[in-house]
């Protein structure tokens, strides 16, 4: 209508004189959609330009809270005043599309403002993500939402976008109600994974992603997601947005032409072996996968897909029996680092820390607080892991068993907006070791004896502050009575 140099009210075909955009129907608001859709206020000022373009007589108002024009959009603000639109600061109250007003309080006066008189009303809404097809039938809904529980794993509240949020014993996952309903159409994907058809999305609905450190990797691997599949963003935003994305699938064929892996462990060449001799087909290592890279045949063994594994070992920190091990890093080989080290006797005071550090975010962050010259305690003994979701039980009951008075496991950020490189490997380091509690307290040892700690690769300044409160815990403690034997 506005090209044609007019607008019309699409019901009745009246001229349109007077419009009210209303910003933020719905977004920013913690019941319907939490997040700034990023466009709306930039698209609302254009939309209002327009009007006033095409009939210089007609009037525009635009009501919002906070106007967001980041960059250089602030220029086309100060524009879209000089003609003439007119800008009212204030939350709205009421929209009564029957009598064609909007009320609002005026931040400025104080007090309520009605618009009334209007020709149109425009609700600048929010951008809805959404992983499914509503014009593609819905294919057996409650199998797929049960599958993809598993994929969110029982050990974690990390959502599903159209799915009923939360695991079956995972901590309860904050009130999203927009996501609490069965998908509402069929999947775009229709990837093969026993997960389910759809790629995994976090809390708000947006596609699953390392917002730091990897934007663009999705855990269904090799597949790369960009602009507002993964965050609101304008059109500018996303065209480089899929540049990023593009290189990183790039990255992807080229390493999958030499068979090694990706993200973050980029060039590792081994993977996950399963010794079938000694599993029980207890199916942990199928349902912990953070990438749905293990499915069963038909008698239930594991199958490992090398070509979907990040190599991230949650599969080997799951299995109870120890059988999944790689080339270069398995449960034996960090059991023997535990017990090279030397423990001094129970006479010697001098306590011993083990302290497991995840290679991604931890082991770095003591790495800069050392070039730093931060000191720690000399009680401590770093073994890195490649991620706390590889860490076995077994390891804690070596270290225990060798004498170490108190073991620390150093990892990433878990929750909705987790810092975990492997997503879920904190979270589920965090379900395991509240269970070490129970077992400590039956062989009356102090529970705090093990401890996680959650740190960022930011956090280096805090790490020694972090080791050195945990050594002045352990050195409060009688020494560990295990030590000697
Ligand atoms: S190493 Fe990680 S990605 Fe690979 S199969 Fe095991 S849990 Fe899955
Ligand atoms: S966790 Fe271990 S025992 Fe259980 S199915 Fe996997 S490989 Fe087998």
């Amino acid at each position: 209508m506005l090209k044609a140099g007019e607008l019309k009210r699409k019901s009745n075909g009246a001229p349109v004189k007077t419009v009210a955009f209303v910003q933020c129907a719905g977004s920013r608001d913690a019941n319907h959609l939490p997040y700034c859709s990023s466009v709306c206020c930039g698209v609302s000022i254009k939309q209002a330009v327009q009007v006033t373009k095409a009939d210089p007589t007609a009037s525009a108002y635009i009501v919002y809270e906070e106007l967001r024009t980041p960059g250089t959009a602030e220029e086309f603000y100060r524009q879209a005043q000089s003609q003439g639109v007119i800008f009212m600061k204030g939350k709205v109250a009421s929209v009564d599309a029957g009598a064609m007003q909007v009320t609002y309080k005026d931040d400025i006066l104080g007090t309520d403002v009605p618009l009334s008189g209007l020709d149109m009303i425009v609700l600048a809404t929010g951008m809805v993500p959404n992983s499914t097809d509503p014009d593609v039938p819905v294919v057996d809904p409650e199998k797929s939402a049960a599958l993809l529980k598993d994929d969110i794993n029982p050990l974690s509240s990390i959502p599903v976008a159209g799915y009923k949020p939360g695991g079956a014993s995972g901590p309860t996952p904050p009130a999203m109600p927009h996501l609490d309903r069965i998908p509402d159409g069929g999947p775009i994907l229709n990837l093969q994974y026993r997960q389910g058809p759809h790629i995994p999305v976090l809390a708000d609905g947006f596609s699953d992603s390392h917002y730091i450190c990897f934007p663009y990797e999705t855990r269904r691997t090799g597949i790369y997601t960009a602009g507002p599949v993964r965050r609101p963003m304008d059109m500018g935003e996303s065209a480089e947005d899929a540049t990023g994305a593009v290189l990183k699938a790039i990255q992807a064929i080229e390493g999958s032409k030499q068979g090694v892996a990706l993200h973050p462990r980029v060039g590792d060449l081994s993977f996950p072996k399963v010794g079938h001799e000694k599993c029980t087909k207890c199916r942990r290592c199928t349902v912990e996968c953070p990438f749905g890279a293990i499915d069963e045949d038909e008698s239930g063994r594991p199958q490992i897909n090398p070509a979907r594994c990040r190599r991230c070992g949650t599969c080997m920190g799951a299995c109870p029996v120890q059988t999944i091990t790689f080339d270069n890093y398995n449960p034996q080989m960090v059991n023997a680092m535990i017990e090279a080290n030397e423990i001094p006797d129970e006479f010697s005071e001098k306590p011993r820390m083990l302290i497991l550090a995840c290679e991604n975010d931890a082991y770095p962050a003591l790495d800069m607080a050392g070039i730093n010259r931060q000191a720690w305690s000399a009680y401590a003994r770093i073994i890195p892991v490649r991620c706390l979701g590889s860490v076995t039980l077994q390891w804690v009951s070596t270290a225990l068993q060798k004498g170490y008075d108190g073991i620390m496991l150093m990892g990433c950020k878990s929750g909705d907006d987790y810092q975990c490189h492997f997503v879920k490997g904190s979270a589920i380091a965090k379900e395991r070791m509240s269970k070490v509690g129970e077992t400590l307290k039956s062989l009356a040892l102090e529970k705090e004896r093990v401890t996680m700690a959650e740190v960022s690769i930011a956090d280096s300044h805090k790490v020694p502050k972090v080791i050195n409160d945990f050594a002045e815990l352990i050195g409060g403690m009688d020494p560990n009575p295990m030590k000697g034997f």
